[in-house]
Parts: structure tokens; sequence; C-alpha cells
């Protein structure tokens, strides 16, 4: 399945609705600059899967292992949305749109790094 966002890997950009395409650097910068909320989040469907399928494909590298899942790094994401589509039990979301009943997976994914 095509990532969801506007991820290319192929043309080696992503874009946004009314902007030009922009070039994936990864690591640089290390987040949109008009973003500060936390972008997309695992919740707990990964919880015992952990297949690792949406690190190997993150342009940024910033889905790190925990103990019992696997973590997005909400400085480092660059919410291109590739992962989104990669997990197979559903696990990772915008996370505005998490479902209500993973909502504390918003903060856990945040405390995740703040004690790493
Ligand atoms: S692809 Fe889904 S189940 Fe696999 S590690 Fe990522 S979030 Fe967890
Ligand atoms: S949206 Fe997913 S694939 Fe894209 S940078 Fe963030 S964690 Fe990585």
């Amino acid at each position: 399945m095509a990532p969801r966002g506007l991820y290319r890997p192929e043309q080696g950009t992503f874009c946004l609705p009314g902007a030009s395409a922009l070039p994936i650097m990864p690591g640089l910068p290390p987040r949109m600059p008009w973003r500060s909320r936390v972008a997309y989040i695992i919740a707990q469907p990964c919880i015992g899967v952990k297949t690792g399928a949406c690190a190997a494909i993150c342009p940024v590298d910033c889905i790190h292992p925990g103990e019992d899942q696997m973590y997005i790094d909400p400085v480092v994401c660059i919410d291109c949305g590739a992962c989104e589509p990669e997990c197979p039990v559903e696990a990772i979301f915008e996370a505005e749109h998490t479902p209500e009943p993973w909502r504390g997976y918003v903060a856990k994914n945040a405390d995740f790094f703040r004690k790493t």
C-alpha cells in the first residue's frame, strides 16, 4: 500500500498541499519549523508485536524500540506519514486522531524520550 502522506521516497521529496516538493534531509531539520505539536504516535496494538516495519521505512530514523512497544520521537518526526500504512496492526496514528481509548499513548510516546 502506498504511504498515506505525501512522502515520496522514490523522488527523495515530500510535499505539502499548495507547496513545492521539499527534499528529504534525514536529520535536517529535525521537524517542520511551523509544527510544535506531536505528529504521529504508536498506541496499544504495537505491544507484543513490535515488528519494526515502521522503523524500517522511517526516513529520519525516529522510531525506537522500548521494552513493550516502539515509540516515535516527537522532536525528530517530520510528519511524513510513511509509517502509518506499514503497520500490520494499525497501531500508528496522527496524534490528534488517536482513538479515545488510546489517547494516553500520546503522552506515553513523548514521555519515553524525556526519560531516555
Ligand atoms: S509496524 Fe506497527 S506493530 Fe510493527 S513495530 Fe511499528 S507500530 Fe509496532
Ligand atoms: S511520520 Fe512516521 S515515518 Fe514519517 S518521520 Fe514520523 S515516525 Fe518517521
